[in-house]
């Protein structure tokens, strides 16, 4: 697959080509804030290649899994989620998932409940 989809909407934030309130970036992944947030911090962290979601990683992305959970403890520590957070992703239309570039939502900054709906 091609590291970037010219209809993805994800790979077009990761190029600059659609703006974003960006709260970190290395070189294989983005975190920018949720347009809609659904906690006081929620956070998109994003690999830079298009990957659609977690069924289509390949067994030798363990490289890319690292960099995304890296920049997951990074981002929560920036924004002072020392009491905890959530980290959800979401896999096929069933689950909710509406961007189909993979990304893990970082939320935190309230008690968050569960079971999620
Ligand atoms: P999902 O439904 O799991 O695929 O998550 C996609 C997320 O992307 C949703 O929470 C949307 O609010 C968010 N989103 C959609 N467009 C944008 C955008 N332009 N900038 C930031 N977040 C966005």
């Amino acid at each position: 697959m091609s590291d970037r989809d010219p209809d993805c909407l994800f790979c077009k934030i990761a190029a600059g080509d659609i703006p974003s309130d960006r709260v970190y970036e290395d070189d294989a992944v983005i975190a920018f804030r949720d347009i809609h947030p659904q906690a006081p911090t929620h956070v998109l962290v994003v690999p830079r290649r298009h990957v659609p979601d977690v069924d289509t990683l390949a067994d030798d992305d363990a490289g890319l899994l690292s960099a995304l959970f890296a920049a997951v403890r990074r981002v929560a520590e920036l924004e002072g989620l020392a009491k905890g957070y959530r980290v959800v992703t979401n896999v096929g239309a069933e689950s909710g998932q509406s961007v189909f570039h993979l990304h893990l939502h970082l939320l935190g900054g309230r008690r968050m409940r569960w079971p999620p709906g």
